[in-house]
């Protein structure tokens, strides 16, 4: 599964991205369809198909603060930002490798829709 799986193969760079960030947990790459002047997809280089597959704190805990790094690079940390994990469907979950998004750059209103 997680040879056919889109992240998956962004992590081993078999899909092209454009990378803005990598750890020895993580990669973050630009959206293909941005909602925000800045959006972000954050992913664990291991496969875990959604929140509710997850097991390692460090693993999920490493993508928020990793969000939080770029934030402050890309700099909308003071201005603001959004991190979302969106998980099946309800939450419009479409890729099954779970990551987190990164949105900012521009005021964003609450609830989400
Ligand atoms: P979600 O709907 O939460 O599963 O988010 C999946 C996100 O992945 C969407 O925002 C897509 O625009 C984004 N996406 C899909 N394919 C690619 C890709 N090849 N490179 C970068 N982002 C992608
Ligand atoms: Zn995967």
């Amino acid at each position: 599964m997680a040879d056919e799986c889109l992240f998956c193969r962004i992590v081993r760079r078999e899909i092209p991205a454009t990378v803005v960030a990598e750890t020895d947990e993580c990669v973050a790459f630009c959206d293909i369809n941005p909602q925000a002047p800045v959006h972000v997809v954050i992913v664990p280089k291991v496969h875990v198909a959604s929140l509710n597959e997850a097991t390692d704190a460090a693993t999920i805990g490493g993508l928020a603060l990793l969000a939080a790094d770029i934030a402050k690079r890309e700099g909308i940390a003071e201005s603001g930002y959004r991190t979302v994990i969106n998980t099946n469907a309800d939450a419009g979950q479409t890729v099954f490798h779970v990551h987190l998004h990164l949105i900012g750059g521009r005021r964003m209103t609450w609830p989400p829709g």
